[in-house]
């Protein structure tokens, strides 16, 4: 069969492209590796998102999910390897087939960076986090490690320190290149100290927890926990066979959120842009949708 759209990602930004293109009848599938719902899934509490004073991510991805359900929208839960072209077509290779669309929209989101320590994924929530707003709570009066120099780093060790009763802050580099009025907030803190030329060369745990950080193979700090603020990698891994245009590994879009492959758009956070929040890649999601509806009426 051949669908109008294909999306890839069920993410909010890929849900959201998802309904208002079924609402405009258009033949769709989503495509999902993990759990629909995305970074959702990882996120305690959301207190931005309209129409919710609060609630859970997980909630919410829940919510989304009841969408694509009431509105019978088809997904597969799959991993998408490739994207090609044939003719004006898309062909999306996944583990499960091939599926052929005239539009295609990838909405396949951003992992954070790894430092590449051998038990930094096992750790994850065992002591390793990186959402301060999450699970800071958790090391009230604590002693804790943060690493990283950007401007999520520096907030987050401010905010840190308004809980924690101790942070060390450890940076690859000997000056901060987050903005100078939160470096100089953070140079106030009298409970941060802060390591530069500094790289963390391994994790000690204890019973499945982090214990100790080492840094640059000699010295030993006790911590509750590891901060990790040390950037994103967008996933654009099926792009290999296509000439995408891409910044700092991100999508190139236009107005429009279309690449620079007819057909292909890109949505949410694995796009170049200035804000990553959830209620933009929602945005995202939605003017992709309609720009390719109005294409699709246009080309009738
Ligand atoms: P970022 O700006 O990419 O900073 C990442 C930091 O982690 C850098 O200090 C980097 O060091 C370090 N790092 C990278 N890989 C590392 C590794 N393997 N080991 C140790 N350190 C490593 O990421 P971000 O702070 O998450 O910010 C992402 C984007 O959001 C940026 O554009 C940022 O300006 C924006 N943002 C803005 C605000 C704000 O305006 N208030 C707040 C948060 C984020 P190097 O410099 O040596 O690579």
């Amino acid at each position: 069969m051949k669908y109008d759209l294909i999306i890839i990602g069920m993410g909010i930004s890929g849900i959201s492209a998802a309904i208002y293109a079924k609402h405009s009848g258009l033949n769709i599938l989503l495509i999902e590796k993990n759990t629909p719902g995305g970074l959702l899934n990882k996120i305690n509490t959301i207190n931005n998102y309209p129409g919710y004073s609060k609630i859970s991510g997980p909630d919410l991805s829940l919510e989304l999910f009841k969408s694509i359900n009431d509105l019978n929208i088809p997904y597969k839960i799959a991993e998408v390897e490739s994207i090609s072209i044939k003719n004006d077509n898309k062909i999306i290779s996944a583990n499960i087939g091939e599926f052929e669309s005239k539009y295609v929209i990838v909405a396949t989101g951003r992992n954070n960076k790894k430092l590449g320590l051998s038990n930094e994924e096992k750790l994850l929530g065992r002591g390793i986090s990186t959402c301060a707003l999450c699970d800071g709570n958790l090391y009230k009066d604590k002693d804790i490690a943060l690493v990283g120099g950007g401007n999520s780093a520096i907030e987050e060790a401010i905010y840190l320190s308004n809980i924690a009763n101790k942070i060390y802050l450890i940076h690859r580099r000997s000056s901060f290149t987050a903005e100078k009025s939160l470096v100089e907030e953070l140079l106030n803190k009298k409970n941060i100290e802060i390591f530069y030329d500094s790289n963390i060369t391994e994790i000690i745990e204890d019973n499945n927890q982090v214990k100790e950080v080492v840094i640059n193979n000699d010295k030993h700090l006790v911590v509750d926990a590891l901060f990790k603020y040390i950037g994103f990698e967008p996933n654009n891994s099926i792009f290999k066979n296509l000439d995408i245009s891409l910044e700092n590994g991100y999508i190139v879009v236009d107005n429009h959120y279309e690449t620079n492959v007819k057909g292909i758009y890109a949505v949410g956070d694995c796009i170049k842009k200035n804000i990553y929040q959830l209620i933009t890649a929602a945005n995202d999601g939605v003017v992709a949708s309609i720009s390719i509806i109005k294409k699709m009426e246009k080309n009738k």
